[in-house]
């Protein structure tokens, strides 16, 4: 599979110049990261595989990436969670329903990586939550080559570049095949889990992006009216539907440190906008906004 280059767009956000890299117009089922991440693996022959085990949480993007995969391939999707709340699994909506509808099988396990790691016959093809492991480099590398293409068009001199981190693989392998600067920040736990993280994967810490703190915690996939409000800015803007999990925070934390960092932003669009039917309903449940 070929994704042809993504968009690269100029905006005005804040009174303030910012390039964005449409990632999530990539491919319907393959959105932003994941089609990146995933790359290499839809790539491959695979002859002897036919199931496909993977585990995360129960509203994943990668989940939802994965079950399309193992579709179009003819092959069984095993996939692990910690926990499945009631009211999900009476009314499936967003990742969690489109995933079942392409069969895949959801167990719950306090223990999902062994868990998913346990299946390992030549027929077997496990993949790390979220596509934490090294093949993932394969794609990023592309989006890299892009945007060096994209800003030598644009003739931006002075790039810097920002995206939210869930598993922090996109950051880091952005970081190691760019020769500019690369900032992220900590969605799923704090700034500590975040550089464990990129420690799976990579042992030289000179490749670590910079995280961006703030002050605030923000707890993965918790309602914040401040966050949905920052969401409908963004989008009324720019009139660009973000992601409603990962990248409020983002944008919350790169505000916080914009002014003190020199140069022209480009931030990345990673998808998964798919995953905001779930958060929508939460969101609307909660506040009643629409
Ligand atoms: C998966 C995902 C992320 C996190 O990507 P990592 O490579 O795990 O850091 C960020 N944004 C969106 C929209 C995603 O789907």
């Amino acid at each position: 599979m070929i994704f042809s280059p993504s968009p690269f767009e100029k905006h005005i956000f804040r009174g303030r110049e910012i390039y964005i890299k449409r990632d999530d117009s990539l491919h319907v089922d393959f959105s932003g990261n994941k089609a990146r991440k995933f790359h290499w693996f839809l790539n491959q022959e695979f002859l002897h595989v036919k199931r496909l085990i993977s585990y995360g949480s129960n509203q994943s993007n990668a989940m939802y990436s994965l079950s399309v995969m193992a579709r179009l391939r003819g092959w069984d999707f095993v996939y692990f969670c910690n926990h499945i709340p009631n009211f999900l699994k009476q009314n499936p909506v967003g990742n969690y329903k489109y995933a079942l509808q392409n069969g895949m099988k959801i167990f719950e396990s306090s223990n999902r990586q062994d868990d998913a790691s346990a299946y390992n016959s030549k027929s077997d093809l496990v993949i790390q939550e979220g596509g934490r492991q090294v093949e993932a480099e394969f794609g990023i590398k592309i989006l890299a080559n892009e945007l060096d293409k994209d800003i030598k068009v644009a003739g931006i001199k002075d790039p810097y570049l920002f995206l939210p981190s869930g598993t922090g693989t996109t950051a880091l392998y952005l970081e190691k095949n760019l020769s500019f600067r690369v900032f992220t920040c900590s969605t799923v736990g704090d700034d500590e889990y975040l550089k464990d993280q990129f420690r799976e994967i990579e042992s030289d810490e000179i490749h670590f992006p910079t995280i961006l703190s703030s002050e605030k915690k923000y707890h993965y996939g918790k309602l914040d009216l401040e966050l949905y409000e920052l969401w409908q800015e963004l989008k009324r803007d720019m009139g660009i539907t973000f992601d409603l999990m990962y990248d409020p925070v983002g944008w919350k934390k790169f505000l916080l440190h914009v002014d003190s960092i020199k140069g022209t932003p480009i931030y990345i669009h990673q998808g998964g906008v798919l995953g905001n039917e779930s958060m929508k309903q939460r969101y609307k449940r909660k506040y009643e906004t629409n």
